[in-house]
């Protein structure tokens, strides 16, 4: 399979979550055995052999892509939610939405200093989740070594919060 048929698996839902988004839906890319591991593979791929230490995976798809990816890796995962969801010690991080703001959460200690990271997630749309979600695993000691996402949404210039570091996307819209 390559890339296009990938990107023919994901679903454009129009007008979700609300009027003018048009919404990549990768329900249909996890249902299909192949196009699922071939996803896993090729996010994988610009990231083996750096030595990842832990993936960390963004609420709630991100988790489906990282934990895979962590499995084949031979490394741990460590989620990044949305606020009030993890139960221990956390450390929050506001950020600005197109209207308002949004929050992402980690486990104080999920971290250690000077641990290998890659941060993994579903779509790059603005950048926003992304970039809040590198600065708490910054915050936490942890060195950055790439953001590998399914999906980049190019036209909302996401990639430009993300400057500095190494971030491959399997399919560019
Ligand atoms: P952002 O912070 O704008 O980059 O948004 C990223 C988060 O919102 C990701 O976790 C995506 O899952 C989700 N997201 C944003 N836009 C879309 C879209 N058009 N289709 C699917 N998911 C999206």
């Amino acid at each position: 399979m390559n890339y296009k048929n990938l990107q023919d698996l994901i679903r454009d839902v129009p007008d979700f979550p609300q009027e003018g988004i048009s919404y990549k839906d990768i329900t249909t890319l996890l249902k299909d055995p192949t196009g699922l591991k071939e996803a896993i593979g090729a996010m994988l791929k610009p990231f083996e052999g750096v030595g990842v230490e832990l993936v960390v995976g963004i609420e709630s798809r991100g988790f489906i892509l990282a934990t895979p990816m962590a499995i084949e890796l031979g490394c741990g995962f460590i989620p990044v939610r949305k606020p009030g969801k993890l139960p221990a010690e956390t450390l929050r991080l506001d950020y600005d939405l197109e209207y308002g703001t949004d929050a992402v959460e980690i486990h104080a200690d999920a971290i250690e200093p000077g641990q290998k990271i890659l941060v993994v997630d579903d779509v790059l749309a603005t950048g926003g989740t992304l970039a809040a979600t590198c600065r708490l695993v910054e915050k936490l000691g942890g060195e950055i070594v790439g953001i590998s996402v399914l999906a980049e949404l190019g036209f909302l210039q996401g990639r430009n919060l993300l400057s500095g570091y190494k971030l491959e996307s399997t399919i560019v819209y």
